[in-house]
């Protein structure tokens, strides 16, 4: 389940600790006191759930949706198999009893999509700008989930910053003061995390991821976020990187300092090919000199693992390179697990 905080319902916000302290005491059993009577609106592309409370909010919900599954739907170029369910709450409270999932939602969960069926569930935000936002940011969920599974994969696997960030890139847009505010603070105090970092709590998945995204898309598009779901390469950014030459994260800090203090130039990304390698290792030091070709420019120091990465203006020399690294680690180093990641272009 993505528990997503994309917005806050202060005003509710003691009703609705109280309502986690007395879940958390039961256990998994929540405490229901309200039966909804819920009724179901369908649109296009959507069965929304509601209830009477709710009738007039949820027909500006319904347009809201769809104008967004449209958007993604072009952006992605995909469409959904099946309806999507968007179970809608009226309030902060009511959402809190949903039963699409056992766990209850804390109070800075402003929506969800969960796992089994992607389900949406939410309650309207403080006003129609807020919860169009987190409708937004929810279905963008579902088309990661959708598409990721359609490629062969979990999203759920993939990591927080980049499921969340791009979440919140599609449903907020590239620039957001919030976002900026973060990025100058941390930036600022040299406290920017690189890639490998992004995944520590100390930062936000949300705003480092959002600002991560905003810069891939500013420099190549948003079409590129649909190939990037669908790749079966894991460590998408690394590879990022090492074919365009430039770091995305580090840029865009450069950037957003830049535009306060003076003009800051992109480095020329190059145009070339890169590929990686992951596999564990039945040495705890592996030796990876035998891997020696000039097209190398990236090493995984782990113990257990080798993984290289390779970079060429040769689409063919990338493949080559890869194969014949894949089946030398298959006989020199590999242990239990198959390579985590296959090469691809
Ligand atoms: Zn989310």
């Amino acid at each position: 389940m993505f528990r997503c905080a994309t917005a806050f319902v202060s005003l509710l916000a003691v009703l609705a600790v109280a309502q986690s302290a007395d879940a958390q005491y039961l256990g998994r059993n929540k405490v229901r006191y309200n039966q909804f009577d819920f009724r179901v609106l369908q649109t296009e592309h959507f069965d929304i759930y509601y209830y009477a409370d709710e009738e007039a909010a949820t027909t500006h919900a319904a347009r809201m949706a769809e104008r967004w599954y449209a958007r993604f739907s072009t952006l992605f170029n995909h469409t959904f198999s099946r309806r999507q369910p968007l179970v809608l709450y009226a309030s902060h409270p009511d959402f809190t009893q949903t039963n699409v999932t056992p766990a209850t939602p804390g109070e800075g969960t402003g929506g969800l999509t969960e796992r089994t069926k992607s389900r949406i569930a939410m309650p309207f935000a403080a006003g129609l700008g807020a919860t169009d936002h987190v409708l937004g940011h929810e279905i963008a969920h579902a088309f990661q989930i959708d598409i990721v599974k359609r490629a062969g994969l979990d999203a759920f696997a993939l990591p927080g910053w980049f499921i969340e960030g791009m979440a919140e890139y599609l449903s907020v847009g590239a620039d957001d003061p919030h976002t900026a505010m973060w990025l100058r603070d941390a930036a600022a105090h040299d406290r920017l995390p690189t890639i490998a970092t992004l995944h520590d709590p100390g930062f936000s998945p949300y705003r480092h991821g959002h600002a991560f995204w905003s810069f891939v898309t500013n420099r190549f598009g948003d079409k590129v976020l649909g190939p990037i779901l669908r790749s079966k390469v894991r460590n998408i950014p690394r590879r990022l990187e090492a074919a365009t030459g430039i770091n995305p994260w580090r840029e865009w800090a450069k950037i957003e300092l830049a535009g306060e203090n003076g003009s800051y130039e992109l480095p020329r990304a190059r145009d070339e090919y890169a590929g990686l390698i992951v596999s564990l290792a039945r040495q705890e030091h592996p030796d990876t000199s035998v891997f020696d070709d000039p097209e190398i420019v990236w090493r995984l120091e782990k113990a257990h693992h080798i993984g290289l990465i390779v970079r060429s203006p040769s689409p063919s020399r990338v493949d080559e390179l890869l194969g014949k690294y894949v089946a030398r680690a298959l006989r020199d180093f590999h242990a239990a697990a198959p390579p985590q990641d296959h090469p691809s272009e």
